[in-house]
Formats: structure tokens, sequence, C-alpha cells
């Protein structure tokens, strides 16, 4: 481990010590018992010992390393089993299962800490003299498998972790933008943009545990897209170190400079260079901060209210809204005394019924909004308008804080689960409004007949989160009960299904998970062949050697 930089534990989500507990939330082992007959009561088999997998040796020759060393000094050149397995995946549930059950494929020869940009710089020119491959690494939460070098890469394989590079650099306080190096983890880039009184507003799920590089080497969306926009507009401009050139891109609100190089490099994942810094929109920190909780009849009204509220003078920084049985799950897996389980209460129930509401079809949405506290009054008038004339029902404030306050805790579920033989992940997609709703049945039915013709329990919910002018994005979450050996091959059968169902239905192959090795198979499908061809040929120009994070993406 290197000073000043955080890493993930090997075998999971966030750090040693810390995990999702059911305990305290009583509803949650009965709700899991009755859709997928899990008992999560029961012990566990504890999570192996990192001694007894099998880690491939370091194929590290003594030349590079010695390279490596003079550039960024010895201590920062790493070749020990634990930092190079962390390094060698992401966190899909695929990962998961397999680095697990010790199932390791190319594991890094090396991982390098840079703590300079020019460092960057010589440490790329060593690697590609070697012919080595090379991979950026940010806080190691992809879910597409962009991390992992190809299986049977002869090649020594460099990890590049950007962790060092951690500052924020300069703020530009009449134009609303910040200089910010790319290996700063979300919590450390807000410290820093606080402390002055600015924030990014840039918050994913995976936000503890992701990098500023790796937001805009993904193309990731943050839970406040709706107001500050997804991480393409908040990057402006940027620094990358290609093979033998540096990309410097100033920050500019919009240009016209022919096809736009800062979208290249928006959701390269690697293939074109480092990226060491970037100019990022910043704003004030609001003055008022509100999530407020609603509830509708159906998920169909909630899309509806989602739809009118986005499109409406309230530019309301979230607006959420989860289907039936996402519902049922978020008020499960509220604390006994907590404010989501009183969302279940008995006045509530009993107004939802008079209203001749079906409680196994209601959807929960929280709509969230930051500002002057002015503008917020302003907006929630505005969003009661549209809630009532979609037949919703305000809740109150109570839900969201809580909502805001464990979000971070949410990843921590897909290990409890996965310890028990639950197989638990997420797939996303945008479409045109026209086509939400019928999309969200369509994956819903397609999902349980797979299931069914597997033979497995398994369940699959979504909510809407993030809203543009023409459409929105779905978030599917499934978890399916196999604790057999054939774990990967049943998540095979359940993500395939889910995905091809996007581009079958006008979606998108992944709204703001970006690529890698996962989601490739479907590009065509997304982008045409002629789309294809165009990032083939872009990747081929910019490394002929096929260097920089090989595999990915197409
Ligand atoms: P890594 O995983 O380290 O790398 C991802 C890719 O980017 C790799 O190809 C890597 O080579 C490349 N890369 C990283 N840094 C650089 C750099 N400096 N220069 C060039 N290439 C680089 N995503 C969202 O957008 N929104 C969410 O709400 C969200 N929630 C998640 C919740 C969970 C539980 C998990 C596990 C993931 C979630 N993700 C989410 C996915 C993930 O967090 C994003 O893809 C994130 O942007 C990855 O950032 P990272 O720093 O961890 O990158």
């Amino acid at each position: 481990m290197i000073e000043g930089v955080k890493q993930q534990k090997w075998w999971g989500w966030g750090e040693e010590g810390k995990a999702y507990r059911h305990e305290d939330k009583p509803k949650f082992a009965p709700f899991v018992k009755k859709m997928v007959g899990v008992d999560i009561t029961l012990p566990v088999k504890p999570i192996r010992p990192f001694s007894s997998l099998e880690v491939p040796a370091s194929q590290l020759s003594d030349e590079l390393r010695g390279k490596l060393n003079t550039v960024v000094g010895g201590k920062y050149v790493q070749t020990d089993d634990e930092t190079r397995v962390v390094h060698a995946y992401g966190k899909g549930v695929r990962d998961l299962i397999r680095v697990r059950n010790g199932k390791l494929g190319r594991v890094p020869d090396v991982v390098v800490y840079p703590g300079t940009q020019r460092e960057v710089e010589l440490l790329l020119a060593a690697a590609l003299e070697a012919d080595a491959v090379v991979i950026p690494f940010g806080g190691g939460s992809n879910i597409v498998a962009s991390l992992e070098a190809e299986p049977g890469e002869t090649r020594q394989v460099v990890s590049v972790n950007m962790g060092r590079l951690n500052k924020l650099l300069e703020i530009d306080e009449e134009s609303g933008l910040a200089h910010i190096e790319a290996g700063v983890l979300g919590p450390d880039m807000e410290d820093q943009l606080n402390a002055r009184g600015w924030t990014m507003g840039h918050h994913p799920d995976s936000f503890v545990w992701s990098t500023l590089g790796g937001w805009i080497a993904t193309r990731s969306s943050g839970m406040q897209s709706d107001k500050y926009g997804d991480i393409a507009d908040i990057c402006r401009g940027l620094t990358m170190v290609m093979p033998g050139q540096v990309l410097t891109l100033r920050p500019l609100p919009s240009s016209s400079s022919g096809p736009s190089v800062r979208e290249m490099v928006l959701g390269s994942e690697g293939r074109l260079g480092i990226i060491t810094s970037a100019w990022v929109n910043v704003h004030r920190l609001p003055e008022v901060r509100e999530l407020q909780a609603y509830f509708f009849p159906t998920y169909e009204a909630g899309l509806k209210a989602c739809e009118e509220i986005v499109t409406s003078d309230a530019t309301v920084m979230m607006a959420r809204v989860s289907d039936p049985l996402e519902t049922q799950y978020i008020m499960a897996n509220g604390k006994k005394s907590g404010r989501v389980s009183s969302l279940a209460n008995k006045a509530i129930q009993k107004l939802m019924l008079q209203k001749g509401w079906d409680l196994e079809k209601i959807a929960l949405s929280f709509v969230g909004f930051e500002g002057s506290a002015n503008h917020v009054r302003y907006e929630k008038g505005l969003v009661a308008k549209v809630v009532k004339n979609n037949g919703g029902l305000g809740v109150g404030k109570g839900p969201g804080t809580l909502y805001d306050q464990k979000k971070y805790d949410t990843p921590y579920i897909r290990d409890f689960m996965l310890d028990r033989g639950l197989i638990c992940d997420v797939s996303d997609t945008s479409t045109p409004w026209a086509y939400a709703a019928e999309i969200h049945t369509l994956i819903l039915d397609r999902f349980a007949k797979a299931m069914d013709d597997l033979g497995v329990r398994g369940l699959v919910f979504c909510h809407l989160s993030h809203s543009y002018h023409s459409g929105a994005c779905q978030y599917f979450t499934f978890a399916i009960a196999d604790d057999s050996d054939n774990q990967e091959a049943t998540y095979d059968v359940a993500k395939r299904v889910i995905q091809q169902s996007f581009v079958d239905f006008h979606g998108t192959v992944s709204h703001h998970h970006g690529v890698g090795e996962e989601h490739s198979p479907w590009m065509e499908e997304d982008i045409s062949p002629a789309g294809v061809y165009i990032q083939r040929k872009l990747f081929e120009g910019i490394d002929p050697g096929n260097n920089l994070n090989p595999g990915k993406i197409v």
C-alpha cells in the first residue's frame, strides 16, 4: 500500500471491516426469503485468506523495472501479489465471483504510482519502448471489465494507479471552472472544493471509490445529473498523455473546432492515453439542499411525472422513481425506527387505500432540490402541481434525508448477498420517453422467462435515475439465487437478456457504466457497424502497437 493512496479490499467493495448489516432492518430477511427463497440470517462461509490464492508471478523484466524505478522512485513501483490482484479487476459481479474463487486471469506484472504529469509521460514512454501493455487505474470501481488485461497477454502488463495525482490545482472563480488532477477520489475532490465554497455536483453511487479520470474515461453520470449534467457536460477541458505527445484541451464553454476531440476522450477507457487532469464546471455550494419523497399509484404514473418535472420550469437536481418491486425493496431495507420504514406507516397506507391504490403497485419517488431558499420553494411548488396532476402523494423530506445519508453504503450489499449465494448486479440504459414504460415491462418479462428457463429464482427491479429533454435512463438491479459452481454462467444469462433487450428496444447498451469487455458484444447494434469502424480506426491510429488497454470497447 502506498501512503496517501486508498485501496479497496481484494475480494469486494470498499474498505476492509465495513459491511452491510441486515440485523437492524427486520423486514429485509423476510423480503429476501419471500422473493428468492434465500435465508440471509444463516451463517456464511468466511472469505478465503488471500494467501490461498495462486497468484501468477510477475513477469516484469529487470530492464523495465529499472526504468520505472528511475522515473517514479522504487517505492512507487509495486509488484507484491495483493497490490497486483487488486489492480487486476474492477468490481463487476463477474470480477467478484472469479476473484473469490481464486480464478485469476492475466494479473498485471507491476503497479506504478506516478506523482506528476511528467512522470506519467516518462513511464508511458518507458513502457511503450518495452512494448508493454499499459492500463490506467482510477478507483477500480468499474463494472464492465475495463481494467483486466486480455487473457494470454504475453507482453508485460503495467497498471498505472493515478491515486497520487489527487489535488485541486486551481479555481477560476469568475468562470466557475476548476482544474483538478485526474486521480482524485470523489470525497477528496469535494472536500477540497467545499473548503473553498464550491462543488462539482457529480455524485455517482460509487463516489467514494471512483476518480475524476475514471469518470471521464467511462462517461459517468451522477445522481444529481439533472441539474449539474453528466461528466460529459461537466468536463470542459483536459490533459491526456498519449504515445509520444500530450493532448491539451483548454476549458471552453462550447466550440465548433471540427469533430470534438474532448468527446473522443470521454469514454475512451484508457485506449487513447492517460488523463492527468481536467477542467470541470463547478458551482457555489447551495444554500438549501432537500430531497422530498412522493408516492405514485403506479410506476407509469411516476415516469410521466418525472418527464413533466424535467420538462417544466423546475430545474431539480434529481427526479427519481422506483418501480413497485424496488419500492418494496427500499421499504423492506429501512431501519426499524427509521424514516424509510415509516413510509409504510398505517396513516399513509390508509390514505393510499382510500384513493383506491393497489399497495403492491405503488412507486416511490425522490425529487431533489438545491439552490437559494426562494428558488427551492418555487421549484417545490411546481413539482407539487405535477405530482398532483399525476395522482401522486407527497410524504415529506424525512425519507429523502435518510436516503441521502446512506446512499454510499448501498454498494456493500452486493458482497453481503454474494456471501449468501445471491448474485446481484445492475444494468442501465437510456431511451426516448416514448419507449420508457414499454422497455421496463419488456425487460421484466424477458428476465422472468430467462429465470424460469434456467430453473432458478431471480428478481429484477428498476428506477428512473437520470432525465433529459428527450428521454431518461432506467437503472435495473437484478438478483439471482444461485450458490452453485455455475454462478458465472447464470450471471451471463441474466446480463445477456437485459443487455439484448436494451438494444432490441430503442435503448443504448449502457447509459453510464461504459463498455469495457462486458458490453463490447453489443456495440455494433448500439452505434452501427460504421460507428464501430470509426472507433477502431481512432484507436488504431493513436495506438498502432495496441499497447493502451487493448481489447476494451471494440
Ligand atoms: P476504474 O474502474 O479504475 O477504470 C475504469 C476505466 O477508466 C478503465 O478502462 C481505466 O483504464 C480507465 N481510466 C481510469 N482512470 C483513467 C485515467 N486517468 N486516464 C485514462 N483512463 C482512465 N458509474 C456511474 O457513472 N454512476 C454511478 O452511479 C455508478 N454507480 C456504481 C455503483 C457501484 C456499486 C459500482 C461497483 C460501480 C458504479 N459505477 C457507477 C461504475 C463506476 O464507478 C464508474 O464507471 C466510474 O466512472 C469508474 O471510475 P474509476 O475511477 O473507479 O475507474
